[in-house]
């Protein structure tokens, strides 16, 4: 009898909505991912690629010139100087790098501090490994996190610490306080990082993005994690990398060896020449924060509560108290099917499905998209 790895796991929430989305023909703000086009240079340089032939293996820790470009890009955007040839490996995307690290530090039994509401992954990956997930919520309704509660959750057990700033799904950002606190945890609690930094390049207003590459003394026992699909709009490449120090590196390898062994060849001689142009990132925060304030202007007057403007990521979160006293997922259900909008509900992203009247909305589309979903809220009014 084949007895289930993950008995508490369904089908994950982006496939249940997107799925519902078609059926019911409604736009989808729930999935995170763009409707606007790809680069034509990046595709032209995927083709170039295939017709120069590179269409068997690359190298199993990635394309050299790829990592030695990223290993330029960090340079430039974090001040870090990280080895491209042992320190950095590409990746089918970010979930498989955490999937990776997890399956790299974990033995049976090691605890690992979540803060919560977390990215679906991150729970059933520490689960499969023989971890146990230890929640710490993070305050609503600005999502800071509260160190002493983190402090309180660690345990002569406790192995690693998982964060992810940019937030997804709270759009909350780290300050560099928040570093601080984190390197002054690991020296009175030694612990591994595993850091989710794959937006990192979206921030907004006044917010930066502090990667843990930036400080030494947490980078010398993290895992940071980052995807090319949130960078170039390309979610469906599924390609991403992780930096690591040679010696954490070193392990993850013998895992990613038997597991993926190598990635996409022609993408990752595309990634590399194209990320000679960094403009291409550095002008995400502008692109997105205009739509997040077109969006926030679309839905200001629709009785929705906007507890916190967004600060990073392509996802805004509203609460839906004024409309219904639902749960999360019943409303974000019936907002599909009879408004033809849909958005995750939060309770998504707790392990016991905590439910705050919550819902996420995904504002990574054209203006048009995001004015037709606003266009068929306005029957909301009504309610
Ligand atoms: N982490 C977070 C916080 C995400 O939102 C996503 C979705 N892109 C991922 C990881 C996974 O990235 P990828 O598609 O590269 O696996
Ligand atoms: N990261 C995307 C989101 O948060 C979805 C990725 C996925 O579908 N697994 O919406």
């Amino acid at each position: 009898m084949l007895i289930s790895k993950l008995p508490q796991s369904g089908t994950t929430i982006f496939t249940v909505m997107s799925a519902l989305a078609k059926a019911s023909q409604a736009i989808n703000l729930a999935q995170g991912f763009p409707d606007f086009p790809i680069s034509n240079q990046l595709i032209s340089e995927v083709q170039q690629a295939m017709l120069q032939g590179m269409n068997q293996y690359a190298p199993m820790t990635g394309l050299p010139e790829l990592r030695q470009a990223l290993s330029e890009k960090i340079k430039t955007c974090y001040a870090c100087s990280v080895d491209a040839e042992n320190e950095i490996t590409i990746t089918p995307g970010a979930t498989y790098a955490i999937y990776s690290a997890f399956a790299t530090l974990l033995q049976a039994g090691d605890e690992v501090i979540v803060l919560e509401p977390a990215y679906d992954s991150y729970i059933p990956n520490i689960l499969l490994h023989g971890g146990i997930p230890v929640c710490v919520p993070l305050q609503a309704p600005t999502f800071q996190v509260n160190w002493q509660r983190v402090y309180d959750a660690v345990s002569d057990k406790t192995k690693a610490i998982i964060i992810n700033t940019p937030h997804n799904p709270c759009g909350s950002v780290w300050s560099h306080d928040d570093f601080v606190q984190l390197e002054q945890l690991l020296d009175k609690h030694p612990m591994y990082v595993v850091s989710d930094e794959v937006y990192e390049h979206i921030t907004f207003d006044a917010h930066q993005h502090h990667s843990v590459l930036k400080y030494p003394a947490i980078y010398q026992k993290a895992f940071v994690v980052f995807s090319f699909g949130k960078v170039f709009h390309t979610t469906g490449w599924k390609l991403g990398y992780c930096v690591a120090p040679a010696d954490l590196s070193n392990e993850f390898r013998k895992i990613h060896q038997y597991l993926a062994f190598s990635c996409n060849t022609p993408m990752q001689f595309a990634m590399s020449r194209f990320l000679a142009q960094p403009q291409e990132y550095l002008n995400l925060p502008s692109f997105f924060e205009a739509k997040r304030n077109l969006f926030l202007k679309l839905i200001a007057d629709l009785p929705f509560t906007l507890h916190a403007p967004s600060q990073g990521t392509y996802f805004q979160t509203l609460g839906y108290e004024q409309i219904s006293m639902e749960n999360d997922m019943d409303f974000a259900t019936r907002l599909t099917k009879a408004y033809g909008v849909a958005t995750i509900p939060l309770s998504a992203f707790y392990q016991n499905k905590e439910d705050n009247r919550l819902i996420r909305f995904c504002f990574a589309k054209q203006d048009s998209t995001l004015q037709a979903a606003a266009h068929r809220l306005q029957a909301l009014k009504s309610i």
